[in-house]
């Protein structure tokens, strides 16, 4: 997969050889999230809320309540800042300063289209709703025509982007090497819980396979 073309706002000022624009890369971090925090500017003042979302090819797309404040404020094309951040570990350094964390992440900028074609608009639903777990659309009730009027779908093409990656152990000072504490990496992951099926669970239902040994990693 091509690499993209870094611009202003995506060339790193320090560390530059953390950050990538390898796609391949990108779409990997955008698939293994669950959410990402979009953060846009309205009458001055910034604005940043997390909220779910879904890749298809090169379109990143968000959706919500058409009340929302977040909806209305960038709806007509807002120029957003989008994150998304896995966390891999704790890096525990022998001293404070050089504590750190492994991730993976990618930060995107772009201004977003409004969805209006309606099965444009329910594809990109199946997708959204497969994110959260891969086969669950096929489930569940689709949206109604109501739902679909109260919900806004927005996409945002995946054009202006950077990930960056901080991997392996920690890194100390040399004159730190002696000192005297534990020091190493905790790694950290998504791990599901047992699934709790609802107390008014229509009965006979079994557990879908798509939660069997769930995980993010695709
Ligand atoms: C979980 C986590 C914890 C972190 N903790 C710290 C911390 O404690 N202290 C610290 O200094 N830094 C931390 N970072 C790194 C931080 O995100 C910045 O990369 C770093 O601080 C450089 O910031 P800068 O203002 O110099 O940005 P610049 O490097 O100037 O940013 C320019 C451009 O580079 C790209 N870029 C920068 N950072 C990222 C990123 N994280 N992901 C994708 N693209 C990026 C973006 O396109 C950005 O617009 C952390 C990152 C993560 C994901």
């Amino acid at each position: 997969m091509p690499k993209l073309t870094p611009t202003t706002r995506t060339t790193p000022t320090r560390l530059p050889k953390r950050v990538d624009y390898d796609l391949e890369l990108i779409y990997e971090i955008l698939d293994e999230g669950l959410y990402c925090n979009v953060a846009y500017v309205q009458d001055g003042l910034p604005f940043m809320l997390p909220t779910g979302y879904c890749r298809i090819g090169a379109t990143l797309y968000i959706h919500g309540s058409v009340g929302s404040h977040m909806i209305r404020s960038i709806e007509h094309g807002a120029d957003l800042c989008i994150s998304v951040t896995l966390v891999d570990g704790i890096v525990l350094a022998r001293s404070a300063f050089h504590h750190s964390i492994n991730y993976r992440s990618v930060i995107m900028f772009g201004k977003p289209f409004l969805v209006e074609n309606e099965a444009e608009k329910m594809n990109v639903l199946a997708q959204f709703t497969n994110h959260f777990a891969d086969g669950r659309w096929d489930d569940v009730r689709h949206p109604d025509d109501a739902e679909l009027r109260r919900t806004a779908v927005l996409g945002i093409r995946i054009e202006e982007v950077s990930a960056k990656v901080r991997s392996g152990p920690p890194k100390d000072e040399e004159s730190d090497d002696n000192w005297p504490c534990w020091s190493g990496v905790l790694p950290l992951q998504y791990t599901a819980g047992a699934p709790q099926e609802r107390e008014d669970a229509v009965p006979g239902m079994v557990l879908p396979d798509y939660l069997k040994n769930y995980s993010r990693k695709k």
